[in-house]
């Protein structure tokens, strides 16, 4: 892809980071080292083990990429490696599994993932198949253009402009809500993956990305000015931690963990997504009812 270059680049600075952090920089997670789970529990059974197997984005700057050392960098990965910390499990016993946006309420379904940490948008249809802890973050749905587009200001001007392409990603929340702004279905190209529509808008077979605000980010920081951000948040998009239906117990845990970490939650924050341009420090969202 054209941003290879860069994109080693600072994966190579996050290498470096995450080396510093072995020689016990401010960025290590802490990991218990003495855990008392009742017997029978999701946390009981994952801390015996002492492995866990996580979901999340491969392919997202500041959230979920993959660095040069195959292992992904980002703020969810920080937050799941919080909660696997707590539960005694250190970063290198976590299996990193890519989930995009179209199959992670099936590798939670079909027992593949442990959680899915991944710009995961808490919603009805989707808690119909999976528990979510959480919100631990709040995003909100924008525009990404190439920089010389003046002709998109919001999503209101997408369908006076007929001609041009909206690219998403398939099984996203942004795919379907933009639906009601297209003058007509041509309109919508779908990949799989966010990167592949930064390509797209970056050769022009589309004019417009739509994803979370915190994702363009990234994609913006790493295109050397070729793209920018338009207009306002037009959704709300809270992220939760998505587990097994029902498995109440352990969405808890989750919960308390974060709120019991909100400074280590808030350093991941600084060392990953908070290092993008045009990112803000969140505060750590009261925690949703457990369902
Ligand atoms: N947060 C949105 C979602 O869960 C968009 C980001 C993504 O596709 O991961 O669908």
């Amino acid at each position: 892809m054209r941003f290879s270059k860069l994109g080693s680049a600072a994966a190579a600075l996050v290498l470096a980071g995450s080396l510093a952090a072995c020689g016990g920089g401010d960025d290590e997670v802490e990991v218990a080292t003495e855990t008392d789970f009742e017997a029978g529990t999701t946390m009981a059974e994952l801390s015996e083990a002492g492995t866990m197997t996580v979901g999340t984005k491969f392919d997202q700057p500041g959230f979920g990429l993959l660095g040069l050392d195959d292992v992904p960098e980002g703020f969810d990965v920080e937050v799941a490696k919080i909660i696997a910390g707590a539960m005694g499990i250190a970063e290198e016993d976590i299996e990193w599994v890519e989930a995009t946006s179209d199959i992670r309420e099936q590798v939670i379904e079909d027992g593949d993932v442990d959680m899915v940490v991944a710009t995961y948008t808490i919603n009805d249809e989707r808690k119909e198949r999976v528990t979510f802890a959480g919100p631990y973050y709040e995003a909100g749905q924008m525009l990404m253009v190439a920089e010389d587009n003046d002709s998109i200001s919001g999503p209101e001007d997408i369908a006076d402009n007929p001609d041009m392409k909206v690219c998403s990603v398939t099984g996203s929340t942004p795919s379907e809500n933009i639906r009601e702004y297209l003058a007509n279905e041509d309109q919508l190209v779908l990949f799989d993956i966010y990167d592949k529509c930064a390509d797209a808008l970056s050769n022009g077979q589309v004019d417009i990305v739509t994803t979370d605000n915190v994702i363009l980010l990234g994609f913006v920081s790493e295109s050397d000015g070729e793209f920018k951000l338009v207009g306002e948040q037009f959704t709300e998009e809270p992220y939760g931690i998505g587990i097994e239906k029902g498995d109440v117990e352990f969405c808890e845990f989750i919960n308390e963990t974060l709120q019991e970490n909100e400074e280590a939650y808030l350093a991941a924050w600084e060392r990953t997504a908070g290092e993008v341009e045009g990112t803000e420090a969140p505060e750590l969202p009261e925690p949703d009812e457990c369902v």
